[in-house]
């Protein structure tokens, strides 16, 4: 019988200490819930950072991994194979961008988008060799490759990784106008603006409204790329297929990956039209994974589930109740609410002594929630939560969110 403290000794034993987890180890899942090794039952209130937005081990896309892997898992993009043509037609006529290119994990597909970007400028913006510069904006996420974590503002991402690749200029996020600055400071060398629609491991930061409007018009005028990194906001997240959408706008990039695949296996991809895609010739790119059977089949039954039940409207539904109910609770520690969709950072006073503890506390009580930074607490089910288990979350929280500091610490019998 292996026990739950003996699996996490075994881990940081062998381990990297690279993360620091909550320690409950799981062991199953289910829709919205997971259960751990000594058969404890959670919500999970995170939900892979939107990798699962379809729920944990989905049954229809559990059945294309066993079908696709029992029959073809790998080809390599040396020869072709019979899952992809349809996979690339289901997100292209469902996203509205005439061409796709497959990776694997969400940092592979921003690499991805900044190649784009950078032959784009060359190739057909005409920019000097090696001059191109991409816009990015500070409190971002796009991954941890050494490329990424260079435009990082987050000191320890970057603390002991650098040289780091050149070619980025970091900017306030939400400020249209430093942005037009910028762009005009550039001239002619700006290759594209790489922006999250909304910044998730930032804190769920919503920017103004008008801003990516504004960022769409500049990018315009200015012969440069809107590129958006969807990978968590995307895929119904944020109660649209893409939080652009909530502007009205379209970028010329999109960036996804996470909830593509419904979290059983790494998919990620970039979206765009002609003009940009077709900078790639053979040879120019590629992964030895990306756009492999499995993944391309795994990717088309998530989409469909996406689609089929409705899960982008679930999201504006529930979401819009989730921040309804939200904004009702009597907490002393709550400093701000904000979110779209099912996805929301409950921001705390600096005085409530840091989101860990909360997430700590609704742990015990059989919520899963993780903190990012030190003070937010980040909500996000997966789409296909049942209404009385969110009602059963926002009671949870609001035991947990109202009570003092010192009782949070103190076990009280719960009614
Ligand atoms: C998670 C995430 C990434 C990186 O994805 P990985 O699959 O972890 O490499 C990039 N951008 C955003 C906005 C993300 O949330």
């Amino acid at each position: 019988m292996t026990n739950a403290k003996d699996l996490i000794t075994r881990e940081d034993h062998f381990g990297a200490h690279n993360y620091h987890p909550l320690d409950v180890v799981l062991t199953r899942g289910k829709g919205a819930w997971v259960w751990d090794v000594e058969d404890n039952k959670y919500l999970d209130f995170l939900a892979a950072y939107s990798a699962v937005n379809q729920g944990h081990c989905h049954p229809r896309i559990l059945e294309a991994l066993v079908e696709q892997s029992r029959r073809l898992a790998l080809t390599s993009r040396a020869f072709r194979n019979d899952q992809l043509g349809t996979f690339y037609q289901k997100l292209c006529e469902l996203t509205g961008f005439t061409r796709t290119l497959p990776m694997n994990t969400g940092a592979e597909a921003v690499e991805t988008a900044i190649k784009a970007a950078r032959k784009w400028a060359y190739k057909v913006k005409g920019v000097e060799k090696d001059r191109a510069k991409i816009l990015v904006f500070e409190n971002n996420f796009h991954g941890r490759t050494t490329t990424i974590v260079g435009f990082s503002s987050e000191d320890q991402y970057r603390d002991g990784f650098g040289p780091f690749t050149p070619g980025f200029e970091l900017l306030p996020y939400g400020d249209a106008v430093v942005v037009e600055q910028a762009l005009i400071a550039g001239g002619d060398d700006v290759a594209a603006i790489l922006i999250e629609p909304i910044q998730g491991e930032g804190g769920i930061i919503v920017p103004p409204d008008g801003y990516l409007t504004r960022l769409r018009e500049l990018s315009t005028e200015h012969n440069c790329l809107l590129i958006m990194d969807e990978i968590q906001s995307g895929l119904g997240r944020t109660g649209k297929l893409f939080a652009y959408e909530h502007e009205g706008i379209r970028p010329d990039i999109v960036i996804i990956g996470k909830a593509l695949s419904g979290g059983f296996y790494p998919v990620s991809a970039i979206l765009a039209d002609d003009e940009v895609m077709d900078v790639f010739h053979p040879g120019d790119h590629g992964s030895t994974y990306g756009g492999n059977p499995t993944a391309a089949a795994v990717a088309t039954a998530a989409l469909d589930v996406l689609v089929e039940e409705n899960l982008v409207e679930r999201s504006a539904r529930l979401g819009e109740y989730l921040m309804e109910k939200l904004r009702a609770l009597e907490s002393p520690h709550i400093r701000e609410i904000r979110g779209k969709g099912l996805w929301v950072g409950i921001e705390l006073h600096p005085k409530a002594g840091g989101a860990r503890r909360f997430c700590e506390e609704l742990r015990e009580r059989g919520l899963l929630c993780k903190e990012t930074h030190d003070h937010v607490i980040r909500l996000a089910p997966p789409l296909v939560i049942e209404e009385e288990d969110l009602d059963w979350a926002l009671q949870t929280l609001g035991q947990v969110l109202s009570s003092s500091p010192v009782a949070a610490t103190t076990s009280q019998p719960v009614a």
